[in-house]
C-alpha cells in the first residue's frame, strides 16, 4: 500500500518551480535554483544572505536539484550561514508547537533538563519533552526527533497488533506475525510469508484510518493484489473504505515526517 507521500531520505517531491525544499534530519533547508543557459555541467550550491542556492545546467530536473542539495545538508549545517527553516510543517520541538498521536493535536512542553538523554512521555496536558541541557541544535533537533519516533513506534505497537487481531477475527484469517517498521512510502505491506508490516506514523492518525490500513492488509492475506475480489473483501469488512481511504491520503500528506 503506497503512501501520499515521501520520506526525507526521497527528496524528488519538489515540483517543477526555482524554489525547493528537502527535508533531511529533521531540518527543513529551503533553496533557490539558478538555472543557467550557459553551458554549466555541474551543479554548484552557495550559501548566501537570502538563503541557499544553487546553480543547475538547464537540463537537471527538480528531483536531481532536491537530490544534490539533500546530499549537500552537512556541509550547509557546518560551512554555510543558518540556513532558512520557513517549510510549514517542519517541526522545531520548542514550547507551544504540537503534535499528532491518534488523530488529535497535543501541545509540547518541552523543557530543558539535567538528563542524559530525551524523555518521551504524555499526560492531559500534552507531550512533554525533556531535553538534556548540554544539546546544542543541530544535535537537540535530531535527538528530540530520535525520541519522538522511538515514542510513536512503541503506541504503534499498543495500538496496531491487537487491531490486527481484531479485524483478523471478523476476516476469519490471520497473519503469520506483526511487525512495526520505518516503512518508507507505504502505510503497511503483506508479505507473501503472511507476515504484515506496519508504519509507526500509524500512531499519528485517527483510529478509524489505523483501522482501514490494518483492513487493507488483512485482505491482501487472501488477495495479493488490487483487482476486484480484493477491493470486495474490504467493502466486506468495511462498507465505508474509500471514505477512509481518501482521508488517509490527506493525513499522510500533512504528516511532519
Ligand atoms: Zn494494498
Amino acid at each position: 500500500m503506497r503512501l501520499g507521500w515521501r520520506t526525507s531520505a526521497e527528496p524528488e517531491r519538489a515540483e517543477r518551480s526555482d524554489h525547493g525544499v528537502v527535508q533531511r534530519d529533521g531540518l527543513a533547508i529551503s533553496y533557490r535554483v539558478v538555472r543557467s543557459a550557459r553551458r554549466r555541467k555541474t551543479l554548484e550550491l552557495s550559501v548566501e544572505a537570502e538563503g541557499v542556492r544553487v546553480a543547475a545546467p538547464l537540463w537537471a530536473s527538480d528531483a536531481e536539484v532536491a537530490r544534490f542539495v539533500h546530499s549537500k545538508v552537512p556541509w550547509i549545517l557546518k560551512h554555510g550561514r543558518r540556513p532558512t527553516h520557513d517549510a510549514p510543517r517542519t517541526p522545531m520541538y520548542r514550547d507551544g508547537e504540537s503534535m499528532s498521536y491518534l488523530g488529535r493535536t497535543f501541545p509540547l512542553v518541552v523543557e530543558d533538563r539535567a538528563l542524559r538523554r530525551v524523555q518521551v512521555t504524555m499526560d492531559l496536558l500534552g507531550v512533554h519533552i525533556a531535553v538534556p541541557r548540554r544539546l546544542q541544535e543541530p544535535a537537540r533537533q535530531a535527538a528530540i526527533e530520535t525520541a519522538i519516533r522511538n515514542w510513536y513506534r512503541d503506541r504503534a505497537l499498543e495500538e496496531v497488533p491487537y487491531r490486527v487481531e481484531r479485524w483478523a477475527a471478523v476476516l476469519g484469517d490471520s497473519p503469520s506475525r506483526v511487525l512495526i517498521r520505518d516503512q518508507r512510502r507505504r502505510w503497511g505491506s503483506c508479505a507473501p510469508d503472511r507476515t504484515l508490516r506496519f508504519n509507526w506514523r500509524l500512531a499519528m492518525l485517527e483510529p478509524g484510518l489505523i483501522d482501514y490500513v490494518v483492513v487493507h492488509e488483512l485482505c491482501h492475506l487472501r488477495h495479493p493484489n488490487h483487482g476486484a475480489g480484493f477491493w470486495a473483501e474490504v467493502g466486506r469488512l468495511m462498507p465505508d473504505w474509500r471514505l477512509r481511504r481518501a482521508a488517509l491520503v490527506r493525513a499522510g500528506r500533512a504528516l511532519p515526517f
